[in-house]
């Protein structure tokens, strides 16, 4: 792609995964935005990541591909997740700076010659923030409360409304590509790897077919990845609720032994019995589930599995050394 003197390459990322009723549209929608690049420092490549989709969604990449020498395309042999669809692609490309997006129109492929000016000023992420405008009061409540936490319990702090939608410079991207954790939090990853920063506000869109992957269990599990893949702040929430539980229950025997020697023996304590052991072995399911948790991160790492692996992609030569990773 490189054969002109000095021009960068630009590569928008996109994963799919069962989005064969807006891929065609999408594509069409970014490649009028791309072709106001013709006359700029920057060539282009759109690599689409089919994330083991069910339907039809590879046969249409395959047949943009035919069609358009700028498409390439990576398939995995199953679904493997939006993380690791945009690993594998940020792995494949050797892209001066990349373009994440997704692919139902909701992040408008408008915001990337601004995108790209703000790279040439030497910002090494531009992060697409969207506004909530159109959201379901439930769920900005959500969100908003669930930044507040994860903000608090984490050591890298997470903006709300600043999604995987985002402009990476080659070192940005190289940094991605160095953490090798097999459960990505994207979002943390990106937080965490630092580099010079900035924002840029675009309106809320709705999806313009197809549906949402996001059901509210695997909200749930993403949410509790987020806090999870970044530090032990939950071992020492229990810790500590664990201490305290154990001060009150101490000081309350105590009480109870003065109160026997002065009152003698009371009534057998039906109520508090049942009411310390309630409580007790709350805390101590909820600490296990925690330990558990952060086990089971360990069992998968230790594994050491690929975050994915590729079927097939007409990317050529690149897929071998990827997929022994
Ligand atoms: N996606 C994916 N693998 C998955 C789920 C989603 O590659 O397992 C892609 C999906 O095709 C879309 C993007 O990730 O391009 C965002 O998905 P979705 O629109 O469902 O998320 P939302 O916009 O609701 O957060
Ligand atoms: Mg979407």
């Amino acid at each position: 792609m490189n054969t002109t003197n000095k021009k960068q390459l630009l590569s928008i990322i996109i994963p799919c995964y069962n989005e064969e009723e807006v891929i065609e549209l999408f594509y069409e929608k970014l490649k009028l935005c791309l072709m106001t690049l013709d006359n700029t420092e920057f060539d282009y490549e759109i690599i689409f990541v089919n994330d083991g989709s069910k339907d039809q969604t590879l046969q249409k990449l395959q047949g943009l591909a035919i069609r358009d020498s700028s498409v390439k395309y990576i398939s995995f042999s199953r679904n493997f997740g939006k993380e690791s669809a945009m690993l594998a692609a940020l792995e494949y490309t050797s892209a001066d700076c990349v373009v994440i997006m997704d692919a139902d129109l909701q992040h408008p492929p408008e915001l990337i010659p601004q995108m790209l000016s703000l790279y040439e000023q030497g910002y090494d992420q531009v992060i697409a923030k969207r506004s909530r405008t159109g959201d379901s009061k439930r769920s900005t409540f959500f969100a908003r409360l669930y930044y507040k936490i994860v903000n608090k319990a984490v050591d890298v702090q997470m903006v709300d409304g600043a999604g995987d939608f985002r402009l990476l410079s080659r070192p940005a991207v190289n940094a991605v590509i160095s953490l090798k954790e097999t459960n990505r939090f994207s979002k943390g990853i990106f937080s965490w790897i630092g580099f010079k920063q900035t924002y840029i506000e675009y309106e809320n869109q709705v999806r313009v077919s197809g549906e949402t992957k996001w059901s509210f269990k695997r909200l749930l599990s993403y949410g509790i990845d987020g806090i999870m893949s970044f530090n032990v702040q939950p071992l020492r929430i229990c810790l500590y609720a664990g201490g305290i539980l154990l001060t009150i229950s101490i000081l309350y025997l105590i009480y109870l032994f003065i109160s026997i020697l002065i009152n003698g023996i009371d009534v057998p304590g039906y109520f508090t019995t049942v009411l310390l052991i309630s409580i007790l072995s709350g805390v101590q399911l909820i600490s296990l589930g925690v330990i558990g948790e952060y086990v089971g991160r360990i069992y998968a790492e230790v594994k050491k599995r690929p975050a994915y692996i590729v079927q097939e992609s007409n990317i050529k030569g690149e897929a071998a050394v990827n997929n022994d990773k």
